[in-house]
């Protein structure tokens, strides 16, 4: 993996009642935001709608064994995982949300 590829993602802020999460991606060039809510999923794993802060499309994010997450952006359609998966993902599996 090239110095490009590398990221590093961190959790600015949990979600809680009244706000949504932040978390940001950033690469040796930028730092992008994140905010995210977990919604609920009655069909395995746990659901979460993300947005890059600003205007930008809504994805909703299903989080849980492989069977179970998904993404709607086109880059896990192409290719079967993305940014989004990936960062929620690390954030639940070390239970910082
Ligand atoms: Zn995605």
């Amino acid at each position: 993996m090239g110095r490009k590829s590398q990221r590093t993602l961190h959790l600015v802020r949990r979600p809680d009642a009244e706000s949504p999460g932040i978390f940001s991606i950033s690469t040796a060039k930028t730092t992008t935001h994140y905010a995210f809510r977990e919604i609920p999923c009655s069909i395995g794993g746990r659901g979460f709608a993300v947005h890059r802060l600003g205007l930008a499309e809504l994805y909703h994010v299903r989080v849980g064994r492989p069977i179970e997450t998904s993404c709607e952006c086109l880059g896990y359609l192409r290719h079967g995982n993305c940014k989004h998966l990936t960062a929620l993902a690390a954030l639940v599996n070390t239970n910082e949300i």
